[in-house]
C-alpha cells in the first residue's frame, strides 16, 4: 500500500493545481486567436497572389494586343498616305485613279474599324487595371494584419513559454517531495486526463466534485494518516488534511 506523508500530500495538491496551470497555459498556447487570423490572411494572401497573377497576365495581353493594332493602324496610315501621295502628283492614269480612290477610301474605313478596337482596348485595360489595383490593395492590407498579428502572437508565446518553463521547474521540486510509487499514480491517473489529487472537502472530491459513498467516507477516514487515498469515482489521490 502506497504511503504519503504530510509534506508529500501537500506536494501533491501543489503538482495537481501546477499542472493545472500548464495544461491551461498550453491551450492558451495552441488557441490564441491570432494563430486564427494569421492562418486565414495566410490562406487569402494566397489566394490574392494568384488572383494578382491573372490581373497582371489580362494587363500584359491587353497591352500586347494594343502594341499589334497600333502597328497595323500605323501601317495602314502609311499605305493611304502614299495612296494620297500618288492622287495628288497628277501622274496616274484615270483607271488607276479610280482603283487608287477605291483603295483610300477602304483603307479609311479599316482605319476607323481599327481605332476603335484600340480605344475599347483602352476602356478594358482601364478596367483590368482598376480590378489589379483593388485586389493589391486588399493583399496589401492582408499582409499587414497578418505581420502584426505575428508579432503580437510571438509575444504572447514568449510569455506563455516563460510561465510553462516557471511551471516545469516547480513541478521538478514538487516531484522531488512525492515517493516514485504515489507518483506513478499520480501520473496513470493525470495521463487519463483526470486531475490526479485532489483535496477531500467535506465529502466531497475536490477533483469530481462527487460526493463519497459512507463507507467509502469511512474508510478513508480510519485509515492511517499517510494511507493513500483514492477518490472511488475519479481514482484522484484524496488528500483530507492539507
Ligand atoms: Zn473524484
Amino acid at each position: 500500500m502506497p504511503t504519503a506523508d504530510l509534506a508529500a500530500r501537500r506536494a501533491l495538491l501543489q503538482l495537481a493545481a501546477t499542472d493545472r496551470l500548464a495544461d491551461a497555459a498550453a491551450h492558451d498556447r495552441g488557441t490564441l486567436p491570432e494563430i486564427g487570423v494569421i492562418s486565414d490572411g495566410s490562406k487569402r494572401a494566397a489566394e490574392l497572389a494568384g488572383k494578382i497573377a491573372l490581373a497582371q497576365a489580362e494587363v500584359s495581353d491587353i497591352d500586347t494586343a494594343a502594341r499589334k493594332l497600333d502597328a497595323e493602324i500605323d501601317s495602314v496610315r502609311a499605305r493611304a498616305a502614299r495612296d494620297n501621295e500618288r492622287l495628288t502628283s497628277g501622274g496616274a492614269a484615270s483607271k488607276e485613279l479610280e482603283s487608287l480612290q477605291r483603295e483610300v477610301e477602304s483603307l479609311a474605313r479599316r482605319q476607323s474599324t481599327l481605332e476603335d478596337e484600340a480605344l475599347e482596348l483602352m476602356e478594358r485595360r482601364e478596367v483590368a487595371e482598376a480590378a489589379l489595383a483593388a485586389v493589391e490593395s486588399e493583399l496589401a492590407t492582408i499582409t499587414a494584419d497578418v505581420e502584426a498579428a505575428t508579432v503580437r502572437r510571438n509575444d504572447r508565446w514568449a510569455d506563455i513559454d516563460d510561465e510553462i518553463a516557471r511551471l516545469a521547474a516547480q513541478r521538478a521540486t514538487l516531484v522531488a517531495d512525492v515517493p516514485p510509487d504515489v507518483l506513478a499514480i499520480y501520473t496513470r491517473v493525470r495521463g487519463a486526463g483526470k486531475v490526479a489529487a485532489a483535496a477531500l472537502v467535506g465529502d466531497r472530491c475536490g477533483g469530481c466534485q462527487m460526493a463519497l459513498d459512507r463507507q467509502s467516507l469511512e474508510e478513508i477516514r480510519s485509515a492511517a494518516d499517510d494511507t493513500v487515498a483514492r477518490c472511488p469515482e475519479c481514482g484522484a489521490i484524496l488528500v483530507r488534511d492539507a
